[in-house]
């Protein structure tokens, strides 16, 4: 079985993000990027399905500007067998790679596509729940665990209050939460041996898809500096303060 893992160029979780001074996006002028953490436990889940057997292939695929290409060495050090770059400048909205992702499962016919279940940048929790409308395939979103049994796949999701699990026929889209797995770190002789894996490049043009962006951003701002806190000196003061000055807040 041939397993898609689409993996996204993020700002490093690490890096404290910062607003563009003119508010039109973020500031990406050297900022340290990295793979987006949903899509590592989406890595790590397609290798641990190969080491059981299940899976035989794995295929990373990124969308955007050509240094994604590091996350794809990334996906292959990690255990991707290749991988594939559609390179744009375009800025790709969930909905552009939503069907670039489409034309690249005509391509490639994988039997499962493990997305993250959002993009750390963006927050969007779009793209897995569209490529599987677009391919009219079943999905299970926020996956904590997942069970390949021959045709069919049951994934257990986090819902208020306990498990889910549901079970789908192959093929299917499963989008990664964060307790499904904990990631590897790459071995430096598997970060040698990923530089001579193959990595295909692509335009969106070659795969038919038209990327221009639907929706315009108007504004981008910081959240609203937080008030230093102030240190009470007893007990009593402290009650005093949460009886006359605490407020509710909406
Ligand atoms: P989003 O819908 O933007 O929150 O992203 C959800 C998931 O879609 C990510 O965790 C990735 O697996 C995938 N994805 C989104 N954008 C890209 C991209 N440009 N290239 C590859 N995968 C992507």
């Amino acid at each position: 079985m041939k397993i898609l893992v689409p993996v996204k160029r993020v700002i490093d979780y690490n890096v404290k993000a910062r607003v563009k001074a003119d508010g039109s996006g973020m500031e990406l002028a050297n900022v340290k990027m990295a793979m987006n953490p949903f899509d590592e436990i989406a890595v790590e889940e397609a290798v641990r399905l190969k080491e059981a057997g299940v899976a035989s292939e794995i295929v990373a695929v990124s969308c955007g500007e050509a240094k994604c290409q590091e996350q794809l060495r990334q996906a292959l050090a990690l255990g991707a067998d290749r991988a594939l770059l559609v390179e744009t400048t375009v800025e790709l909205q969930p909905l552009a790679v939503a069907k670039l992702l489409k034309a690249i499962v005509d391509r490639e016919a994988p039997r499962l596509v493990i997305l993250g279940k959002q993009a750390i940048d963006d927050d969007a929790n779009q793209t897995g729940q569209m490529l599987a409308a677009l391919l009219d395939w079943p999905q299970a979103t926020f996956a904590s665990k997942v069970a390949v049994r021959g045709e069919e796949i049951e994934v257990t999701r986090e819902i208020d209050g306990g498990l889910e699990t549901l079970a789908m026929t192959l093929p299917a889209v499963v989008t990664t939460d964060l307790r499904l797995n904990e990631p590897r770190y790459a071995t430096l002789p598997n970060i040698m041996k990923a530089k001579k894996k193959p990595l295909e490049t692509l335009t969106p043009a070659e795969l038919g898809v038209d990327v221009a962006p639907r929706l315009a951003t108007l504004k981008v701002e910081e959240p609203p500096a937080r008030k230093a806190g102030v240190k009470v000196a007893s007990v009593a003061e402290l009650v005093d303060k949460l009886r006359h000055e605490a407020k509710v807040i909406p």
